[in-house]
């Protein structure tokens, strides 16, 4: 019998009882399970505070001295111990309202006691609310270190407070045989690494803060390295899977426009980015590739030459955005470009009507449409291509996997998906949420542009904004101003969007200045016909809320205002922002608050000011929020993450995937003996695991 699969209830001091509690309350059912239960934080216990200091502490304290008295009152739900404890500076009140029974016999009167601690002023005086109490002469002094360990109530009630658990830990590693090792011995060496065994003991029992750390980072590793395994080798099996169509040449259309279509010359990240989907052309896989670029970086040119690979390979291609305003803005710009080429270029949306539908169906169906640009309207099954080679999603975060499942159906064999999007997602979390997908980054902004100037300002300083907004207008420049409409039903935000439009339109008043507003009521035509307005230059301030936040393009609007700028997000500051500094002018992003901001706030703003670079600040992001919130708890809770975490161990996370994808290489079946571990565990986890990570 392997030791760590023993159940819990053998373990001295568990039994039947607890070892059930165990079970439904921490998810411990084994010796192993046990091991893994990681301390979350220690208690330096080398240092302790007399009762006199404690109003100058407001973190956990530990004290030293004697039960003078011992109180028990109440029953039911309204029992309470209370204990007055003495030192040689004074006096306070240690109480309990739950797990009575446990501490009582622990307040031994004329015994010395260490007592552990949050201490709260209750009225006038203090008291420590369910203290640690331990008898002073059998606290092991030379440990300097206290692992603190999540539990919960009910746990508690059964004395397993975290001291109770570490007292099960230390019973078990008492007992605790030589363990095989989990990672290859030549990682181990390179990495400097602790063993596992050494590791296991030492996250609990740590001899000093430095093993401590290394016992953590050994773990940390090895939980990000099997990840990461499980990810790179899930994709090689789906690689193997999927047959993708073969474009043997870029073609002559690709060609010709290369050499005499483009506008201008392409960037050196751009020409990069088309290099890395030309490979996935050629190797008869399936492509599904995500295109990452910040705001501005011309991922509609990359998706136009993409597109034009396809064709001219005697492929149809589509290109999605998510608005109807994207679909028809991508849709001029680029057959504008295509004017002078042999491309028919069509565009389907909700508006389509059903006569120029029934054309375009016939069209798309005989083949004679090459390009088809559109909404979500495209994904309907009416919506048939004679033989679509290859699909170009904008703005991935607004298409769910389902809607991308519909576009692979197109065709007989799944046409080529290239997914773009204008939110960076750090470089870790790409890493291991996209695991299957193949990732490209345009880093590298158009030449020319110039950094867009963000400042913030408060209430007290509209004056002077508006009278900016004024120069800038006057010298024929357009202005957005964004109100925090975040869930559109919300009357008090809808009451501060009309009273922004009222002042402003007060502020400016007509007949010299024109104010369009867009938000989430309007009616599609409606949202449509102002938005037309402003992209004409017919009005010069957009009064809206977030419903211009993705894609628009009108490079004459120069400064973006963000009203109670506190209420957004980093990511969707960024996104705003990003609707300015397209054209040849200096642009501005001036951002509003009130007065009072949270410390967190103060990040997020101080960030935008310092910053223009959309990768910084989607780490900055991730500090802040953490995964769960940046991607959506369901993706990252499927991660189930014991110790290491995707925000703080970045560096972690890429050193494993890249000795993942060393060994790998060298070994892709993992039929090295010195692997034989780790096929031996990976095979383990990838029969244990449903394929969550698949999401194209
Ligand atoms: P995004 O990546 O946000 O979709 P766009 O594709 O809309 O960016 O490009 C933003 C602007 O930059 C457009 O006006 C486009 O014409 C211009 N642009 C794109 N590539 C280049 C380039 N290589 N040199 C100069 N301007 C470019
Ligand atoms: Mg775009």
């Amino acid at each position: 019998m392997n030791f760590l699969q023993t159940s819990i209830e053998f373990l001295k001091g568990v039994g039947p009882q607890r070892a059930e509690l165990l079970k439904s309350e921490l998810d411990i059912h084994t010796y192993e399970d046990l091991l893994n239960h990681f301390p979350f934080r220690y208690i330096d216990r080398s240092q302790y505070h007399t009762v006199a200091e404690l109003p100058q502490v407001d973190t956990a304290v530990q004290l030293r001295g004697y039960i003078i008295e011992v109180k028990e009152s109440g029953v039911g739900k309204r029992r309470k111990l209370t204990a007055k404890f003495e030192d040689h500076t004074g006096m306070i009140e240690l109480i309990w309202f739950q797990g009575i029974k446990w501490i009582l016999p622990a307040l031994k009167k004329g015994v010395e006691l260490q007592v552990y601690g949050k201490p709260k002023l209750f009225g006038k005086s203090w008291n420590i609310p369910h203290p640690e109490v331990t008898e002073f002469s059998k606290v092991k002094q030379e440990v300097g270190l206290q692992p603190v360990y999540s539990t919960t109530e009910k746990l508690t009630d059964k004395g397993l407070h975290s001291k109770g658990i570490e007292k099960l830990l230390n019973s078990l590693i008492e007992q605790l045989p030589i363990l095989p090792e989990t990672l290859p011995a030549q990682l181990l060496n390179h990495l400097r690494l602790m063993d596992r065994r050494t590791a296991l003991i030492q996250i609990h029992q740590p001899a000093g803060e430095e093993q401590a750390i290394k016992a953590r980072g050994r773990l940390k590793f090895e939980e990000l390295f099997y990840l990461q395994m499980e990810l790179l080798v899930r994709k090689q099996l789906s690689v193997q899977k999927t047959k993708g169509f073969i474009f043997p040449d870029v073609g002559n259309l690709f060609t010709d426009f290369y050499n005499r279509g483009l506008p201008f010359d392409l960037t050196g990240a751009q020409k990069r980015v088309l290099k890395e989907i030309r490979k996935d052309f050629l190797n008869g896989h399936h492509m599904n590739r995500l295109l990452q670029g910040d705001v501005g970086a011309g991922k509609t040119l990359v998706a136009l030459l993409t597109a034009l690979m396809g064709i001219g390979n005697g492929f149809q291609a589509a290109l999605i955005a998510p608005t109807e305003i994207l679909a028809t803005q991508h849709f001029e710009t680029i057959r504008e470009l295509l004017k002078d080429f042999p491309v028919k270029t069509a565009l389907l949306t909700g508006s389509s009507k059903t006569k120029e539908r029934r054309i375009l169906h016939e069209e798309l169906l005989s083949g004679e449409i090459h390009l088809l640009i559109g909404t979500h309207a495209l994904l309907e099954n009416t919506v048939q291509f004679q033989n679509l080679g290859i699909v170009i999603i904008d703005e991935q975060h607004r298409f769910g996997v389902a809607q991308r499942a519909k576009m692979r159906r197109k065709n007989t064999t799944p046409p080529h998906v290239l997914i773009m999007t204008a939110t960076p997602i750090p470089r870790t979390l790409a890493m291991t949420f996209y695991g299957d997908l193949d990732v490209s980054v345009i880093d590298e902004l158009p030449p020319g542009r110039k950094p867009i100037t963000t400042v913030h300002r408060m209430e007290n300083s509209r004056l002077q904004v508006f009278g900016f907004l004024k120069e800038e207008i006057n010298k024929g420049r357009q202005v957005y101003i964004v109100y925090p409409l975040i869930n559109e039903s919300e009357t008090l935000d809808f009451n501060n969007l009309m009273d922004g439009y009222e002042a402003i339109s007060r502020a400016f008043p007509l007949p010299a200045y024109r104010v369009s507003m867009v938000h989430g009521k309007l009616k599609p035509e409606e949202k449509e016909f102002e938005m037309q307005r402003f992209v004409k230059g017919e009005t010069q301030i957009m009064v809206a809320t977030t419903v211009i936040e993705v894609g628009v393009n009108v490079p004459n609007a120069s400064v973006m205002i963000i009203e109670s700028a506190e209420r957004f997000g980093l990511s969707q500051l960024h996104q705003l922002r990003g609707r300015v500094g397209r054209g040849a002018e200096q642009s501005y992003c001036i951002l509003m608050t009130g007065n009072k901001l949270s410390k967190e706030t103060k990040k997020r703003l101080e960030t935008m000011v310092r910053t223009n670079d959309g990768f910084e600040i989607a780490e900055v992001d991730l500090q802040l929020r953490g995964p769960g919130d940046l991607l959506g708890t369901q993706q990252s809770g499927a991660l189930n993450l014991k110790i290491a975490d995707l925000a703080k161990d970045a560096q972690i996370v890429v050193r494993a995937r890249e000795e993942a994808r060393s060994i790998l290489e060298k070994d892709p079946n993992l039929e090295l003996p010195e692997h034989a571990v780790v096929r031996t565990i990976l095979t383990t986890i990838l029969k244990k695991k449903p394929n969550w990570g698949k999401i194209a």
